[in-house]
């Protein structure tokens, strides 16, 4: 049966504040644009930003500070000249999301409220309560719609369309009833957000599980600082789900079983807006050093009791609710337990300060973009600031849906054909059929605690070496999976193995790159390697998978700039 095949000018895959950002623009600007979404857009991780966006516009605050903070935030790791562009068109930017419609919390005088996040000179992230994601996210999808952007929601894309340097297409399907489609354009953007899922703990979305990493990886192309896993120091405790840095941002303190506000002791001077890297390290520590809270004594408090009920139910009424949800603990009146979660992830697809994908170190993809959490520009370098994230998914979804405005005329379309559609065909079939004794939910198990023993907060040569050994044997039990759902509706099943399929690629890169990196920088910290060593690692890491699923490793300069790299202390 022949598959249809659909053309626009672009295609956009994720629904998220990158994507629908770039969409709206691209539409806006007379373009045909489709985005595919395996969520609804709404229920894209974007919606669950809480606590804010930065950019520097108060009185006291300047875009040279916004960018030192930065800098110094991704242990000058981050490409300067990037840098400079986010933070410079950060205040614009907010202008822009409030054009489109977005409400942000207002001062007494009128003006756009900022509170304070960790690692940041001056108060400057901007908020709509602690729903600031959600706001957005709403704002820019309905304009995006307005303009008729076509969103095919729930359609799952599975491959994407890549020969010798050129990528013209997504093959993907009905998430409904598994009917195929070949989507073709000049000009192909991956938005496909966060991967946290391969940890045990993580703040992240079920659907946040990397697959446009891994559909990257798999033609060959490049992924860039893998090992840059960011762990949030607040997720609730046990299960992850966050609690925003607001909380820390609005007078949270933190304490441990001594009752002692530890964080004197690792960062007396920012205390607990130090950067996220150090507060998490802090707070494994002191469980680690037998000072934990809670039934298993794997938590600290954190205490906002001292806020009072009104603040509370102003500024972090989201947070009280999750907090009351999943712990019954009412932060009104009590402290609550929280623990270091799996969050956000600086590394990824590789792309320039424009969007273009990255083939190699010289040579850029043709018709290929990516922005948002998934591509790496590198804004965020070793460790990424609170608030930067939303500003990196909308900045750069806007800027990225530019540059595809302005190359798309020179690009020539490579048309599509039926056997572009192969390997997803192929793909969907092995998993209705393969008869294997394994389970996938198993399997993703075993994957999560892993990572999160042995690629977590605190990585050794060893656990890193135990954890590339057991996913080497998870690849091997993945193709003995069986599913029990044969069916064509719904089958989320199906759609679980081949996202194991995707969250094994990247893990791999995670782990592979974390070895190869002899020293510790922002987020990634090597109790054998304690110490930062720019003589030999200030330089990003590029890796490339081969057919049989080796990862053969290279590195990028850092592009440096005006602000001098020096220790870095909080
Ligand atoms: C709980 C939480 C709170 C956060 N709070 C903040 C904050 O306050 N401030 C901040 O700056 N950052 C925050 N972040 C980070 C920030 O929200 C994200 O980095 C950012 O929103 C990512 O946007 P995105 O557009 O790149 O991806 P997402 O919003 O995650 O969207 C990804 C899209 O890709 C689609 N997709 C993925 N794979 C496929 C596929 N195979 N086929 C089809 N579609 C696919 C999904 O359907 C989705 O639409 C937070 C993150 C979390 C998890």
């Amino acid at each position: 049966m022949s598959i249809p095949i659909h053309t626009y000018d672009a295609v956009i895959v994720g629904a998220g504040l990158a994507g629908s950002a770039a969409a709206r623009e691209l539409q806006a600007a007379g373009k045909k644009v489709a985005v595919i979404t395996k969520l609804h857009p709404l229920r894209s991780h974007s919606g669950a930003a809480q606590g804010g966006v930065n950019a520097a516009f108060s009185s006291e605050d300047s875009i040279e500070l916004h960018e030192f903070d930065t800098v110094k935030g991704s242990d000058y790791l981050a490409d300067q000249d990037v840098v400079e562009f986010m933070c410079q068109k950060a205040p614009e930017t907010i202008r822009w999301a409030e054009r489109m419609g977005a409400v942000f919390s207002r001062n007494e005088n009128g003006t756009i409220a900022q509170r304070p996040f960790g690692g940041q000179s001056s108060p400057r992230a901007c908020f709509a309560k602690d729903r600031t994601g959600l706001t957005l996210l709403q704002t820019i999808v309905e304009q995006a719609m307005r303009l008729e952007v076509e969103f095919w929601d729930e359609w799952y894309a599975a491959d994407l369309l890549y020969e010798n340097g050129k990528v013209y297409g997504v093959a993907a399907f009905n998430i409904a009833n598994q009917e195929k489609v070949i989507f073709n354009a000049k000009t192909i953007m991956f938005a496909t957000g966060g991967y946290a899922r391969s940890f045990k703990i993580n703040s992240n979305a079920h659907a946040n599980t990397g697959d446009g990493l891994s559909l990257v990886a798999r033609h060959g192309l490049p992924l860039e600082d893998m090992e840059f896993v960011q762990f949030h120091p607040s997720g609730l405790s046990g299960n992850g789900v966050l609690i925003s840095e607001a909380a820390r941002g609005e007078g949270g303190i933190l304490l441990n079983s001594e009752g002692e506000r530890f964080m004197t002791k690792y960062a007396p001077n920012a205390m607990e807006l130090a950067s996220r890297d150090v507060v998490a390290r802090a707070i494994i520590q002191e469980i680690r050093e037998g000072r934990g809270v809670g039934p298993r004594k794997d938590a600290v408090y954190i205490d906002l009791v001292h806020l009072g009920k009104e603040k509370i139910m102003e500024r972090l009424p989201e947070l009280r609710d999750l907090a009351i949800t999943f712990l019954g603990l009412d932060m009104i009146k009590e402290p609550i337990l929280i623990s270091a979660t799996a969050h956000y992830s600086m590394g990824g697809i590789p792309v320039n300060q424009a969007g273009n994908v990255r083939k190699n170190n010289d040579e850029y993809v043709e018709g290929f973009y990516a922005a948002g959490e998934c591509a790496c520009s590198s804004v965020h370098g070793a460790n990424r600031l609170g608030a930067n994230s939303v500003l990196e998914a909308l900045l750069f979804g806007r800027f990225v849906g530019k540059t595809m405005i302005s190359e798309m005329d020179s690009i020539n379309l490579k048309v599509a054909d039926d056997s572009d559609a192969k390997a997803m065909s192929d793909e969907l079939d092995w998993v209705l059929t393969v008869n294997g004794k394994e389970k996938v939910t198993q399997i993703r198990d075993d994957l999560q605690n892993g990572m999160t023993d042995n690629a977590g907060v605190f990585r050794t040569e060893d656990t890193l070496r135990i954890q590339l050994a057991d996913i080497e044997k998870l690849e091997e039990r993945f193709k003995n999976i069986s599913i029990k759902d044969k069916s064509k509706i719904f089958n989320t099943e199906l759609q679980e193995a081949i996202e194991l399929g995707h969250m094994l690629d990247y893990s791999k890169f995670i782990v592979v790159s974390a070895l190869e990196r002899k020293e510790s920088r922002g987020a990634h910290f090597r109790e054998d390697f304690p110490t930062r060593d720019d003589e030999n690692f200030l330089k990003h890491t590029m890796a490339y998978m081969n057919k049989d699923g080796d990862i053969k490793l290279d590195t990028l300069p850092v592009t440096l700039g005006k602000h001098e790299v020096k220790a870095r202390t909080y």
